[in-house]
């Protein structure tokens, strides 16, 4: 077994790799297994979708750094593009306007001995409350009470409250002074937002730290005993668990590009490490 380096910096993508399979986890961040599988079929069709996907999260960061909007509707030259793109537009056009927008913040903070990092769609601060948004462009709208319990959504919000005080004039975030919205590009009227408290922080803390010590104290990372979770994994046929990968509009979420953390560590704001 490759030991997890030291620091290791963890995010909200290896976090629910580890909670959706410890196996998954040591394969893709320990020992940085890059196996060939498809995650979904077909894969034209799902490879189209992950690089409007992340195509559309290009356009919106240039609109909120102060791109004019007509510029950036002739580039959405897809279909499914321009449609998110009207999309947003119409709904979220008025954000442009607004000051205390930081699109693309990466934020880190010391977790035990390591580091938990996030890359935010955007953050807005204003009047010492604070609105995280990210962009999703699933093709179904996920259940909220499942949105809840995602990995992302207690990693941004804790990140926030605890390494955010610079967005806010030196002052500390409180959790109820931040909320998240997942925006979805094809369901623009129906967003999902989630309120944050000092109870849920602390219960986020010692959810985050107990993690990081289970996975620092581990021996063996086990294959999920869930197997529907390999329908979609790259290393099925690496753990004997099917060759065939599961058809997209089957997924519960849709497959996101993997953080390669290519981030410079000076440029992040970040409490004392
Ligand atoms: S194929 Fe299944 S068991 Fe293997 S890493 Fe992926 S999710 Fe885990």
């Amino acid at each position: 077994m490759t030991a997890l380096p030291r620091p290791f910096t963890f995010s909200q993508s290896s976090l629910q790799d580890y909670v959706d399979c410890p196996r998954r986890f040591e394969l893709r961040y320990i020992e940085k297994l890059d196996w060939p599988a498809v995650e979904a079929e077909p894969v034209a069709e799902n490879e189209r979708r992950m690089a409007d996907g992340n195509f559309f999260h290009r356009l919106a960061q240039q609109f909120l750094l102060g791109l004019p909007a007509e510029k950036l509707s002739r580039l959405a030259a897809t279909p499914d593009l321009s449609r998110w793109w009207d999309n947003f537009h119409t709904n979220l056009g008025g954000l442009q306007d607004i000051p205390g927008l930081h699109p693309e913040a990466v934020l880190s903070a010391p977790i035990r001995t390591h580091r938990l990092l996030a890359k935010f769609d955007l953050i807005a601060v204003r009047d010492g409350r604070a609105a995280i948004y990210d962009w999703k462009t699933y093709h179904k709208r996920p259940q909220n009470e499942w949105m809840a319990i995602r990995m992302q959504t207690r990693v941004y919000r804790y990140l926030l409250a605890r390494a955010g005080s610079h967005l806010n004039g030196g002052q500390a975030l409180t959790p109820e002074s931040i909320q998240m919205t997942y925006w979805y590009t094809d369901f623009p009227s129906d967003p999902a937002t989630f309120h944050y408290d000092e109870s849920q922080f602390k219960r986020d803390e010692a959810t985050l730290e107990k993690l990081v010590d289970e996975i620092e104290s581990l021996q063996t990372f086990e294959l999920t005993s869930d197997e529907g979770k390999c329908r979609f994994c790259p290393y099925r046929s690496y753990c004997n668990r099917g060759v065939t990968a599961g058809d997209w509009h089957d997924a519960e979420e849709e497959a996101e590009v993997h953080e390669a953390f290519d981030i410079n560590f000076e440029q992040i704001a970040e409490i004392a490490f």
